[in-house]
């Protein structure tokens, strides 16, 4: 695993330069996105259970407000880095571009574990950095949402303390809160429905037929989990999952509920009852026919890409394919449906939270899931256009779909 995340950042740039070559834009145009707005570094001094005081490092980036308020999630982990969030803050500009949405790209995060934190030292840790924050947070200037380990009692605390620094209650400040404070219900699994319809569209245009079709998803997390759990509806199998504690292997299928109820009681899928265990370097080269990577990023490397035997990847997590593993998926005729489309489910339902907020008002469930659906079967469609029309990679013609619209507004405000 490359420390630093620079290598996501280089990556990131990699994509956004070769979306701008391609649509022959002024150099102008990468020079202001290869480099985010602001990025602000800050430390936050948390008094701990046992009376010491620590002091955690975190960031938030605004990679471009060119299409609206920055948007993205806040990820707490002990990897977190400058580089990565940054990184991640320029996808977010690419992933609200591609949907439509009128939002700019931003990320944040923590440097910590919180598996070893208690509720109260998370939730003094997460007030103090709002207060370390709150001049780029703002309904109309930066929304913060959920990421890795945080949830939606995190997003409460943000939204309390923002809202007791300013004077006033804001509850459009920040996504994927709870219901009960201005949330919607379909929050948590929008981010899954989004890759499953993905998965749904792809299907139709190969000609792959999903009735117990087999899928494998790496990192049985939040996204993965929930991914599984909607697979279902298509009427797929999933055959393998993995997390950091292994790999779960069963031919036959496995019931994701079962196999969450499993992970939960033992820290991790492996050892599912009528499973195999299958090494990490072994299991994305599985007889599948859909591959869901929903872990970190770069699980997919060069030396990984040619055992594939998937015909689809789709994919759930940010940034799991290095550019050579593309080029070998490429060669090898997999088609790749990349993050910033598959995995755009939680930020359109984001937005709907948001305008929702910003309205006062509330719309039924089965409203947000048809709008959910409308808005992602359009996306996959413009996108595969531009993947047949220019004859370029599923991820290159997304790169052009969003290069293109952030650099025409860019372009309108005077930017450029
Ligand atoms: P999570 O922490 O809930 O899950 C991550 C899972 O990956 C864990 O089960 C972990 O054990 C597993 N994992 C980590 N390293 C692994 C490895 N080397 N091999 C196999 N498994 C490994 O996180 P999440 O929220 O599900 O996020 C996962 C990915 O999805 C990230 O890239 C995130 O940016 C992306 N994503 C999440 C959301 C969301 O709403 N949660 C939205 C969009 C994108």
């Amino acid at each position: 695993m490359p420390v630093g995340g620079t290598e996501w950042l280089e990556m990131a740039r990699e994509q956004v330069k070769k979306a701008c070559d391609m649509l022959g834009l002024e150099s102008a145009a990468y020079e202001r996105l290869k480099e985010p707005e602001k990025t602000l570094e800050v430390s936050i001094p948390v008094r701990m259970d046992d009376g010491s005081l620590k002091v955690f490092t975190g960031w938030r980036c605004h990679h471009s407000t060119a299409l609206g308020p920055a948007k993205g999630g806040i990820r707490y982990h002990p990897g977190a880095t400058a580089d990565e969030i940054k990184a991640l803050a320029m996808w977010m500009t690419l992933k609200s571009s591609v949907m439509g949405l009128p939002f700019g790209g931003a990320k944040g995060g923590i440097r910590c574990n919180p598996k070893e934190l208690s509720q109260r030292e998370l939730e003094s840790l997460t007030r103090g950095y709002v207060r370390a924050v709150s001049d780029l947070l703002g309904p109309l200037r930066d929304i913060p949402a959920p990421e890795m380990y945080t949830n939606a009692q995190v997003m409460a605390w943000i939204m309390d303390e923002y809202s007791s620094i300013r004077g006033e209650v804001a509850l459009p400040v920040v996504t994927g809160k709870p219901v009960e404070l201005g949330g919607i219900p379909a929050r948590d699994t929008a981010t899954a429905r989004g890759t499953v319809l993905c998965v749904r569209e792809a299907a139709a245009v190969l000609g792959l037929g999903l009735k117990g079709a087999s899928y494998a998803v790496s990192g049985f997390g939040n996204a993965g989990f929930n991914t599984a759990y909607c697979m279902a509806e298509l009427g797929c199998k999933m055959v393998a999952c993995s997390d950091t504690g292994g790999a779960a292997y069963s031919p036959d299928g496995m019931d994701p509920v079962e196999v969450l109820a499993w992970k939960r009681a033992r820290g991790t899928v492996r050892g599912f009852p009528g499973s195999t265990d299958v090494p990490e370097d072994e299991f994305f080269a599985l007889p599948v026919d859909i591959l869901i990577p929903a872990a970190l990023e770069g699980s997919i490397t060069e030396e990984i890409a040619p055992g594939i035997r998937a015909k689809l990847v789709v994919e759930a997590a940010n940034g799991p394919t290095v550019p050579s593993a593309d080029a070998v998926l490429e060669k090898k005729g997999v088609m790749v449906v990349p993050d910033i489309l598959a995995s755009a489910g939680g930020v359109t339902a984001s937005y709907f939270e948001w305008v929702q907020n910003l309205q006062g008002s509330s719309w039924a469930e089965g409203e947000l899931e048809r709008k959910l659906e409308k808005i992602m079967v359009e996306c996959f469609s413009s996108v595969y256009k531009m993947h047949r029309d220019m004859k370029v990679s599923m991820r290159e013609a997304a790169f052009l779909v969003g290069v293109k619209r952030v650099t025409d507004a860019m372009r309108l405000r005077g930017w450029l």
